[in-house]
């Protein structure tokens, strides 16, 4: 499958990956993904890790609850959780001697010519020094005019300014089904979609996690970013261990 002809996968967790509802921190879960992200490494392949939880992870810290957070604050907060953020990847990524480093990026960084071909510079650099970036949105600096708002958007751009083959959405669905599998019964998982059309777009429906923003519609946005790219995309669940493993190892 396209996994292993790629070169350089971007892969985007949310937030509902690395904390659980009752905000504790999915230990187990990020020590295996760093093995699933080592193997990828070891198949010589460059890496991007797109991951959101700042906000998540600076109201942990803060004991604040997300819900209700103005702008101006969510911005503080993010500010406290990026650090909190790449203190984790480091804690579990280290021991793996994979080594990181951190890009966060607003919108026009992607969107205007100059800062992009400037990001995929600095992105080709990072790779030939043997580094996994881990990319957030600048939240901080992002005001909401200027926002992604969620990192599925994120993630196809950062995709597409890096010249990806694949990048990989890891969330807590197994992908694009028919109906909601959450309120429908005979939802049936759609498991590949070679053009996003009309009917596609229409059975994406928005769908609220706890501690994400990016539901069904904003993945298939990304996955039209990838199409004009030429970048295959995958929406896989993030919530097995391993689970880029899971997702392409039978495939
Ligand atoms: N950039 C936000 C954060 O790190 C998350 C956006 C999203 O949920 O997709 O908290």
């Amino acid at each position: 499958m396209y996994l292993k002809d790629s070169k350089t996968v971007v892969v985007k967790i949310g937030s509902s990956l690395l904390i659980d509802k009752d905000k504790k921190i999915r230990v187990k879960w990020l020590s295996e993904f760093a093995k699933d992200i080592k193997n990828l490494k070891n198949l010589k392949k460059n890496i991007i890790i797109v991951s959101s939880g700042a906000i998540a992870l600076g109201c942990k810290k803060l004991k604040l609850s997300k819900k209700n957070l103005k702008l101006d604050k969510s911005q503080a907060v993010a500010s406290i959780g990026q650090i909190e953020l790449m203190n984790l990847f480091k804690e579990f990524f280290s021991p793996k001697k994979i080594n990181l480093s951190q890009i966060l990026l607003t919108l026009e960084d992607t969107e205007k010519r100059r800062r992009a071909i400037n990001a995929k510079r600095t992105f080709e650099n990072l790779f030939s020094l043997g580094f996994v970036p881990i990319v957030n949105e600048n939240d901080s600096i992002a005001t909401s005019e200027i926002k992604y708002g969620d990192n599925d958007r994120l993630a196809s751009r950062v995709a597409q300014i890096s010249g990806a083959d694949c990048l990989i959405l890891l969330s807590d669905v197994e992908g694009l089904y028919t109906k909601n599998p959450k309120i429908n019964k005979e939802a049936i998982l759609i498991k590949e979609i070679s053009t996003i059309d009309d009917k596609i777009e229409k059975i994406a429906t928005k769908s609220i996690s706890e501690h994400g923003t990016g539901g069904m519609k904003t993945k298939i946005d990304a996955a039209k970013v990838c199409q004009l790219s030429g970048c295959h995309m995958a929406i896989a669940n993030g919530l097995v261990h391993r689970p880029i493993t899971a997702t392409f190892d039978n495939s």
